[in-house]
């Protein structure tokens, strides 16, 4: 009030924080921090068809024109960090831009759940993230079947390292701290992994509240797109870690049979050489990644949890 808007266009670049109900908390390129943004009009150009038009980590447009600060478009995304929404029954972003997708996972409770690494593997791959897995409270027994399935997903070239985050001078820390460094990463996990404690353990001085889930994001509508993310100015360049609300369950429903093979990235060597056009590697003749399977090529374990997505996509009617 009293000061004349200034007249044209006064637009600023800036980084989605987080979001809740079309809300925005943002930080733009000169470092300044909006709260509260809304869009210009009801729907972004482009997104009308999007469950959340705006996830963390995605970089829009600001019009400052009179003073308020309203987004007006978001730039192309690199990638789409992606879940099925189940309530909708559609794809819903949780994060955008990453560099890397941390899937993090647990020694103790919650129980290692190989099914569920498998398939938000396959999102990674098809969304083209490089993914990586953080096996946290190594502090703590780990059972020999997540073993073995971690052992299965390193010699397929994924990079897993195990860390203790409430454990001091943890040298697993150390060393996600040095792969990190400089990147966008994207946490995900089951609730009660540590995702919050690994991002207070990377980040010292930082102190996000960890522990029960339910009293750090309250259920309902205003959930869907919350996310912390914290940012690490350093010499070699900024750092960045998102924190996504932990899930239960991770499906595919999003994706084809045909895609959903394409994710198990040691399949994709083998998918051209299947005999029948559109083979979806269950039950067809000639079939090249059963072969493989049979040679030694894939390992047992990760064609039957392709499988087993497989069935539920085809129950689904996919
Ligand atoms: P989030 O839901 O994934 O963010 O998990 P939190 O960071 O809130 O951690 C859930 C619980 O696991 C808390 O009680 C933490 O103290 C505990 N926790 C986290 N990291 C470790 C760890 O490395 N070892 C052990 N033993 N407990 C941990
Ligand atoms: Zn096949």
């Amino acid at each position: 009030p009293g000061v004349a808007p200034v007249p044209g266009k006064s637009t600023v670049t800036a980084t989605v924080l987080w979001g809740a109900n079309n809300i925005y908390s943002l930080r733009a390129d000169d470092g300044r921090v909006f709260e509260h943004v809304r869009l210009k009009g009801k729907t972004l150009p482009g997104t009308e068809e999007e469950h959340n038009p705006l996830a963390p980590g995605d970089v829009v447009e600001l019009d400052e024109t009179g003073g308020t600060a309203r987004i007006l478009r978001r730039v192309e995304r690199r990638n789409t960090v992606l879940r099925w929404n189940r309530t909708r029954h559609r794809m819903q972003a949780i994060a955008a831009n990453a560099d890397r997708l941390c899937i993090v996972a647990s020694a103790g409770t919650p129980v290692y759940r190989a099914a569920f690494v498998d398939r938000v593997l396959v999102m990674a791959e098809l969304e083209e993230i490089p993914a990586m897995i953080v096996v946290n409270k190594s502090d703590l027994p780990l059972s020999d079947d997540a073993t073995e399935h971690l052992e299965v997903l390193q010699s397929v070239g994924y990079a897993v390292v195990a860390t203790a985050a409430t454990v001091d001078d943890d040298t697993g820390v150390a060393t996600l701290t040095r792969m990190l460094s400089g990147q966008v990463s994207v946490f995900f996990g089951q609730s009660g992994v540590g995702k919050s404690s690994l991002i207070n353990a990377l980040v010292p001085g930082l102190d996000l509240a960890t522990g029960d889930v339910s009293r750090r994001y309250r259920r309902g509508r205003h959930t869907t797109t919350l996310a912390r993310q914290v940012l690490v100015h350093g010499e070699r360049g900024d750092t960045v870690y998102i924190d996504t609300p932990g899930v239960r369950e991770y499906d595919l429903f999003g994706y084809g049979v045909t895609e959903v093979a394409a994710g198990f990235r040691e399949f994709r060597a083998e998918l051209s050489d299947c005999a029948m056009p559109g083979c979806t590697h269950v039950h067809e003749p000639r079939c090249a990644v059963r072969a493989a399977v049979a040679a030694g090529r894939i390992h047992q374990r990760r064609y039957e949890a392709y499988c087993r997505v497989a069935q539920t996509l085809q129950g689904a009617g996919s």
